[in-house]
């Protein structure tokens, strides 16, 4: 069928496209720029986490030197009150030492928690700095390797659109539904035109009924396989 020898030349041509796009879809730069984009992405959200985190500490820092200023106040209150002029009961003096070494207890815990803090602030900012530097990096090799990628993909598609102007032109050649069918196939099951090997559909490798074959063979008709539907072609009939 002279029909299905056009189409077998279309097929090629669709098959060799195929294989541009999965180029296109596999390159190294595509590849590289998901990778790339996935840290990005992942490292924005690490990003306003630990923005989100710095202000908890910020905060937390500020609460405690407001504690740490007011307990600093009361003890130099009761420091004017003992160097006054007044005089100052026995019992009232004592409860003033009390209170005064309590608070001076205090005030050594919140400078030490102030400490620890002020030191998980620095270690906080000097690995947000990192985090901020290999972002910079991972934008800058992002726009290294799209423009990379860009020149890849101009280059595919150049070829692209050769190939499908040759293919186009050949389908031009095929019967509709014939070619409609063969498109129909090629949604779920590439390559469509399967050869016929001996009694068997190279596509899906099931013996085909004798009929079946002599169907092929003959030509007349397009025949599908009963298996795997796809177009059953005998290769032997192209003329060389
Ligand atoms: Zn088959």
């Amino acid at each position: 069928m002279e029909g299905l020898n056009t189409l077998w030349k279309y097929q090629e041509l669709d098959l060799l496209m195929d294989q541009y796009i999965l180029e296109k879809k596999n390159s190294d730069s595509r590849q590289k720029l998901v990778k790339l984009k996935n840290y990005l992405i992942k490292q924005e959200e690490n990003l306003v986490s630990m923005d989100k985190d710095a202000d908890r500490k910020m905060n937390l820092i500020d609460k405690m030197q407001r504690e740490y200023t007011g307990l600093s106040d009361r003890i130099q209150a009761q420091l004017a009150k003992l160097k006054s002029e007044e005089e100052i009961l026995p019992e009232e003096l004592e409860v003033i030492i009390k209170e005064g070494m309590a608070l001076n207890d205090r005030i050594r815990r919140k400078e030490e928690e102030l400490k620890k803090l002020t030191q998980e602030m620095k270690d906080f900012q000097s690995r947000l700095a990192n985090i901020q530097r290999k972002v910079a990096n991972a934008k800058k090799e992002y726009v290294d390797v799209k423009k990379h990628y860009d020149v890849e993909v101009k280059k595919i598609n150049e070829e692209l659109g050769k190939l499908k102007e040759q293919r186009d032109k050949i389908g031009e050649g095929i019967d509709k539904a014939l070619l409609a069918k063969y498109k129909n196939i090629k949604a779920s099951r590439s390559p469509v035109i399967s050869i016929l090997m001996g009694n068997q559909c190279d596509g899906c490798f099931m013996s085909l009924a004798s009929l079946v074959v002599q169907r092929v063979k003959d030509g007349k008709r397009i025949v599908e396989c009963e298996n795997c539907g796809r177009i059953l072609f005998d290769k032997e009939s192209i003329p060389s």
